[in-house]
């Protein structure tokens, strides 16, 4: 094995700058022209995981000094209820973001609730239409999570053009997103998932791996080829309360030349990109 130990890619640092410049664009934009941002975040059910994930990013937003509105519905809601709320969220000058936390239960018809937001207040970057900016290359709101990778990347200097990128997971809030975003900037992409046959004949050519399965220790050493770039997005709670990405971190780092801790990888960096497009959003009324 060659003796290379890669350089740690520090999102909560990377974060950190980012959120500063987001508390000047927000202090900014109060003083200049008397808006203060808003995000309005709809919660409907009791699942614990979405209620931690709430919880973040309504802290995230009051430590940027964005104004957030906590919309918190019963599980027994339908679709209806739900996207009236929603077009009152669209109506309210005060109100710049609009957020569902996904999942929904399963009775509600998401497409149907998701493409209710205002495409101007679609923060989250999921309405049809802010998805088919991706492919054109015109969105308005990148999708956080691949939208914060790609600040990853370009806070490292790590360039994307002519580099041949393999994702593993192609799910619509991650992998495919993600690759459409990469294709933009001129990546050769190739996107694997679940139903690929021999994962690592593709992880093996990529000069940047980008993992968003949600399995552990998917990605292990002899699958990665010396000196590439590894991003982990997945998030896996252990049975002993551990959270872990879906790379073998201590293995990987080995023969990657960069790669992203779990925690404090790309985790940070997706709520601060929801703060970057509610500011965006608050900046573009302005
Ligand atoms: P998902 O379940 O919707 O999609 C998973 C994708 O991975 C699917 O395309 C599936 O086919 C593929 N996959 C599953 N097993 C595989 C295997 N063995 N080999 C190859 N591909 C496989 O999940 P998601 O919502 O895209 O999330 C993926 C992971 O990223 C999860 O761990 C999630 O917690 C994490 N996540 C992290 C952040 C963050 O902020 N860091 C944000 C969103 C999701």
């Amino acid at each position: 094995m060659v003796d290379r130990k890669a350089r740690i890619i520090d999102g909560l640092a990377v974060a950190h700058s980012l959120r500063t410049d987001i508390r000047r664009r927000v202090a900014d934009l109060q003083s200049s022209r008397g808006i203060m941002p808003g995000l309005a975040v709809v919660l409907v059910g009791d699942d614990p995981a979405s209620a931690v994930y709430v919880r973040n990013k309504i802290r995230a937003c009051a430590e940027a000094g964005i104004r957030s509105f906590e919309y918190r519905r019963p599980a027994s809601i339908d679709t209806a209820t739900l996207v009236a709320l929603i077009e009152d969220l669209n109506a309210n000058p005060e109100i710049h973001g609009v957020l569902v936390q996904l999942p929904l239960p399963k009775h509600i018809e998401m497409r149907k609730v998701l493409e209710s937001i205002s495409v101007e207040k679609d923060v989250d970057g999921f309405h049809l239409y802010n998805v088919g900016g991706l492919v054109v290359g015109n969105t308005i709101f990148s999708p956080c999570t691949p939208y914060g990778v790609t600040k990853l990347l370009e806070h490292e200097n790590i360039p994307v053009a002519g580099q041949n990128i393999v994702i593993v997971g192609a799910s619509n809030i991650v992998g495919k997103p993600m690759a459409l975003m990469l294709m933009q900037r001129d990546a050769t992409v190739a996107v694997c998932h679940a139903k690929t046959r021999d994962l690592a004949q593709f992880t093996i050519l990529a000069d940047i791996l980008i993992v968003a399965a949600g399995k552990p220790n998917l990605i292990l050493p002899q699958m990665v080829k010396t000196g590439a770039v590894v991003v982990d997005v997945g998030i896996n709670r252990l049975p002993d309360g551990r959270i872990t990405g879906d790379v073998d971190f201590e293995g990987v780092a080995q023969k990657a030349s960069f790669i992203t801790p779990v925690p404090g990888g790309v985790g940070p960096m997706t709520v601060t990109m929801l703060l970057e497009n509610t500011v965006a959003a608050a900046e573009r009324v302005a």
